[in-house]
């Protein structure tokens, strides 16, 4: 679905951007916050931490961090938490950006 304009309340709202803390010893590789992450921001990295599991490691759009918060709630070991860096502005590129998304995940789960 494709939007046609921003919404009309589009100045009264901004987009929160967020910094990824990782506390890389204290993970154990369940993988949830990389799985429930709703912007896809996060990945399984190469590296062993001290337990032998994979942390999960920020990927490339990091800056689509919404700071949800969800990858801090959602960790059973406290080994992830976001801080917010800035709050922008959105622009009709955002919108495009997130119906694009989300059409793409709809697809996804009515072939499932
Ligand atoms: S705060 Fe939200 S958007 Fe940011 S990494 Fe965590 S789950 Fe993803
Ligand atoms: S939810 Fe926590 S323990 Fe699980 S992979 Fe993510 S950081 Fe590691």
């Amino acid at each position: 679905m494709k939007f046609w304009r921003l919404p009309l309340d589009s100045e009264a709202h901004s987009i929160p951007q967020g910094i990824v803390n990782i506390i890389e010893n204290r993970c154990k590789g369940c993988g949830f916050c990389i799985e429930f992450c709703p912007n896809g921001c996060l990945k399984e990295s190469k590296r062993f931490n001290a337990k032998g599991y994979h942390p999960p490691e920020v990927v490339m759009q990091a800056e689509d961090c919404v700071e949800c918060g969800l990858c801090g709630l959602i960790c059973p070991e406290f080994a992830i938490f976001t801080e917010l860096k800035e709050a922008k502005k959105i622009t009709e590129e955002d919108i495009q950006k997130v119906t694009t998304r989300y059409s793409r995940k709809d697809k996804r789960s009515q072939k499932r």
